[in-house]
């Protein structure tokens, strides 16, 4: 009952299946303490029935209000452990979950938080771990242990009365058959549900991001009609599904009621008919009182527990993506960057096939071509932000796949087009490329980058803060902070994605001034988007549609016949689709 398939379909850690195990076992107990108190009620009942009828002496009262406390502590006493056991217990489960989640996801290879949107993922461990928790505490142990202490009373139920006992249970599993047959649409609708939350999500942060553009546009009415409708529809889908669910949980709970009409039924004639006395169908009718109960709290989150399984499902992708793993040990000879026969798609597309180059140490090699043909994925798998299918990339010798994602990115300077700058001080932003570097050394780092000037003209200087993501700055500026944070790194293989916004003459000239500097002595992959790179460039090699067309050095492709390069260059002018 509690296996992996169950520690999976309610994505538990192993403690949560023990803690559920355990929440249950009490559910057992509170179910059958409260069924004794049941029995200590029909002891009074009949003694009193026989001093009625048969005018045998009262007992003492002392022993029922004996018999009353014992039971009032004892009941006490178990709900207490019921409550920590289940509620109680939770609360941990659900600080592990996000817990293990949070170190799956730094296991991740890079490249995954690219697929999948930050909303999407925040939803999974903030609101997915919600709504399990509710499932873990209120329902698993509560339906679980009720199943089991059911079955447990229903077998005493059929030792007194068979007839009775059917009169009784029937509605039981009904009810569970209609609420099982029900599952399939609740899926359907929770899944629905999901979609419409995450446009709604995604629509408030599109809006949000871009704010500029739809004010400059004057697009304001369009985009909130898009985010009303999204709203709209999401406040549809959770009608919708709250009707069904409502319809079907209280269909089932009213089928289980239906018992006690039976019960009645079936016990006057059985009484009429002289096969059973009165004092049995009192028991009954006792019983059933507490036969239903334990499951009403169950059957009223059956339909959560339902729709958990979705959110159980992302739980679980999350956990089943592989993770980059390998040595924390990185001792490569050289830092030669090596291609051999790279095959990779990231979905289903093939994007390298059969690439292979090298990019030398203490040379620049520029990857040039059409735009789609591959240049950034190369980039990012040199760094191992995604795992290849096919082939090897080494460094130095060592193949990047044996080696710990995050070992290995010590020795690396990414200096991409989408610079990330946090809300903080210039200081903290560049001191983010060396963790413990001193204000000496940031500011070092900044000067060789250029960014002195900009930063002396700031109000604070070193120490303003520059908005969310850098808003305060200019494109250059930015760029310039990352590369003073790769200086201070200065680890010796540096990627580096030129800019294709166009930047003024004087800053470009900076930021040209600030790379010279950031590129020396290492080994440098370029996507390269101007011509002086190209020209300054060891090495080029041109990547169309995945496959590595040319390589070589500027001169000797300049040189060759009928070379793509060479047409590239003469082209140059007037071929925006073609980035050099
Ligand atoms: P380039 O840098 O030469 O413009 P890219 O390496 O960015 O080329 O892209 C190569 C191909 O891979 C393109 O067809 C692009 O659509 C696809 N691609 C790039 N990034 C992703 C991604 N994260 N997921 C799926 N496909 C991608």
């Amino acid at each position: 009952m509690f296996g992996k398939a169950f520690q999976r379909r309610y994505a538990l850690t192993d403690q949560g299946v023990k803690n559920t195990k355990r929440g249950a076992c009490w559910t057992v107990i509170v179910n059958l303490v409260v069924m004794g108190g049941m029995g200590i009620l029909y002891l009074m009942m009949a003694r009193y029935m026989d001093t009625l009828t048969q005018g045998a002496p009262l007992p003492h009262a002392w022993i029922y209000i004996l018999l009353v406390l014992a039971f009032v502590v004892l009941s006490l006493a178990t709900h207490i452990q019921q409550y920590k056991s289940t509620y109680g217990l939770v609360y941990g489960e659900v600080k592990a979950t996000r817990l293990s989640l949070a170190e799956r996801l730094r296991k991740l290879p890079l490249g995954y938080f690219g697929k999948r949107d930050l909303a999407d993922l925040t939803e999974t461990i903030m609101g997915d771990v919600n709504r399990l928790e509710h499932v873990w505490s209120h329902c698993l142990g509560y339906l679980y242990g009720s199943c089991v202490s059911t079955a447990l009373i229903a077998i005493a139920l059929f030792c007194y009365d068979w007839r009775l006992a059917i009169a009784v249970l029937w509605g039981v599993p009904v009810a569970f058959a209609l609420l099982f047959g029900s599952r399939r649409l609740s899926r359907r609708n929770s899944e629905r549900l999901k979609q419409d939350s995450l446009q709604v999500s995604d629509g408030i942060q599109e809006t949000l991001e871009n704010i500029r553009e739809i004010r400059a546009t004057n697009q304001e009415e369009r985009f909130l009609q898009a985010l009303n409708d999204k709203i709209d529809q999401h406040e549809k889908t959770n009608i919708h599904g709250e009707l069904v669910t409502g319809l079907f949980v209280n269909g089932a709970s009213v089928i289980m009621r239906l018992g006690v009409a039976t019960t009645i039924l079936t016990g006057t004639g059985l009484i009429l008919s002289g096969q059973i006395d009165f004092m049995l169908l009192f028991m009954f009718l006792l019983v059933i009182t507490r036969v239903y109960a334990p499951f009403d709290q169950a059957l009223a989150l059956i339909a959560e527990m339902f729709m958990s399984q979705v959110s159980a499902n992302r739980l679980n992708e999350i956990y089943d993506t592989p993770t980059a793993e390998g040595a924390e040990r990185f001792a490569p000879k050289g830092h030669d960057i090596e291609f051999r026969n790279v095959w990779f798609s990231y979905d289903e597309k093939q994007v390298l096939k059969g690439v292979s180059f090298t990019a030398k140490e203490g040379e620049v090699t520029a990857l040039v071509g059409p735009s789609g043909g591959g240049k950034s994925t190369c980039a990012r798998l040199a760094a191992r932000l995604w795992d290849i299918d096919q082939g090897q990339i080494t460094v130095g010798g060592v193949d990047i796949a044996t080696v710990d994602p995050e070992i290995l990115l010590t020795d690396y300077s990414m200096v991409f087009q989408d610079v990330v700058l946090f809300d903080d001080t210039v200081m903290e932003n560049i001191r983010l490329g060396r963790h413990g570097a001193t204000d000496e050394e940031v500011r070092a780092a900044a000067r060789a980058a250029n960014c002195d000037e900009f930063v002396e003209k700031l109000p604070k200087g070193y120490q303003t803060p520059i908005g969310e993501n850098g808003a305060k700055l200019s494109g250059g500026e930015r760029q310039r902070i990352s590369i003073a944070r790769a200086l201070l790194k200065n680890a010796p293989i540096v990627l580096l994605d030129e800019a294709t916004a166009s930047l003024d003459v004087e800053n470009e000239t900076r930021v040209q001034g600030a790379l010279s500097r950031l590129l020396q002595g290492k080994t440098v992959l370029v996507i390269a988007h101007r011509m002086r790179t190209v020209e300054a460039a060891d090495r080029i090699v041109v990547l169309v549609d995945g496959k590595v067309a040319e390589k070589g050095s500027p001169a000797e492709l300049m040189a060759k016949d009928r070379s793509i390069f060479r047409r590239m260059t003469q082209l140059q002018a007037d071929s925006a689709g073609w980035s050099i």
